[in-house]
């Protein structure tokens, strides 16, 4: 999960359509440039032989301000590697607050950083 988190920052589609289950992978996997990653956070996950859940939130920042993706994902584990399977994710628009850590992941309050 982190690996693709990460290749999705550095889009590496190759290694996107790599870890992608032959079943549901689209036939073009274009990376978003106008998007850029600001942190992943994993809240749960479990396996259970060749089966994996993992549920995640990551922060990205876009046209739009920043937003938070929410999803819990499916994984199998074929010939030696995870697989993401698919997922049902939710976005929802972050509505930081002046005082609120700026969700870009820079430690600094919201005001003295991003909203300026
Ligand atoms: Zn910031």
């Amino acid at each position: 999960m982190r690996a693709r988190y990460s290749a999705y920052v550095l889009n590496e589609t190759a290694f996107l359509k790599a870890s992608w289950h032959a079943d549901t992978c689209p036939t073009e996997v274009t990376p978003n440039g106008d998007l850029r990653w600001c942190g992943l956070i994993i809240t749960a996950h479990e396996h259970a032989s060749e089966r994996g859940r993992v549920h995640f939130q990551a922060t990205y920042q876009d046209a739009g301000g920043f937003a938070l993706l929410d999803e819990d994902a499916r994984f199998v584990f074929e010939a030696g590697h995870w697989l993401y399977l698919d997922g049902t994710p939710s976005v929802s628009r972050l509505r930081p607050g002046r005082n609120d850590a700026c969700p870009c992941g820079s430690k600094r309050k919201f005001k003295k950083c991003c909203a300026r």
